[in-house]
């Protein structure tokens, strides 16, 4: 079965924390050929605007990916803190 994103995303909520819990040093992401965290975040927080990459905190499920397929390491993965960040709904 195929769902979209947005109806994923459906089947989990947040609490924001004004404190982001992944940090991204973006300053060698030009240097990136292969910008892969555009493929591998399954909540696609990652993006390209202006030939820049941005990341986006809120809506990230805490899968850990981006801690290590980020070829240059420059994503500072951390949980969120306590009673922060992603419920999921089922399961
Ligand atoms: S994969 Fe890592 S280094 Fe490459 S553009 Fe994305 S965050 Fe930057
Ligand atoms: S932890 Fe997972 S969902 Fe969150 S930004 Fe990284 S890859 Fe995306």
């Amino acid at each position: 079965m195929n769902i979209s994103i947005e109806e994923r995303l459906g089947l989990v909520s947040f609490e924001i924390d004004n404190e982001k819990h992944i940090k991204v040093d973006t300053s060698l992401c030009s240097e990136c050929d292969e910008k892969t965290c555009l493929y591998f975040c399954p909540t696609k927080r990652f993006t390209l605007e202006n030939g820049k990459i941005k990341h986006d905190y809120e809506g990230c499920i805490e899968c850990g990916t981006c801690k290590f397929a980020c070829p240059k390491g420059v994503v500072d993965f951390n949980y969120p803190r306590g009673g922060y960040g992603v419920y999921y709904k089922y399961g």
